[in-house]
């Protein structure tokens, strides 16, 4: 079991974020080729919610994924959020080479 990194496709992180929001995510990019990074700069360019169906509290629980995941920075508050990483299950989607297999 790896971790997600930004070189991830989008798909991986369906199996960590809440189904509605990969969904809203997945929809407001628009890009089969999205990958994790994707998300991590848009939200570090403070530009998420400016996807449709990204409110604020999702724009929340997005960044609190990927905080607890290491893809994100804490801003001022946030590293103090509770860890949870140890509760996080990922699970790499198809197509993904980050998880297991190796590529070379
Ligand atoms: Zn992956």
């Amino acid at each position: 079991m790896s971790d997600l990194t930004a070189d991830c496709p989008l798909q991986c992180l369906a199996s960590v974020l809440p189904r509605v929001i990969y969904a809203a995510l997945e929809t407001g990019l628009g890009n089969p080729a999205a990958t994790v990074g994707d998300v991590v700069a848009l939200c570090e360019q403070g530009k998420l919610t400016e996807l449709p169906n990204i409110s604020y509290g999702r724009l929340g629980r997005i960044r609190f994924y990927l905080l607890v995941l290491g893809l994100l920075e804490p801003e001022y508050g946030e590293s103090r959020w509770p860890n949870r990483r140890d509760q996080i299950v990922v699970v790499h989607g198809e197509g993904c080479l980050g998880g297991e297999g190796d590529p070379g």
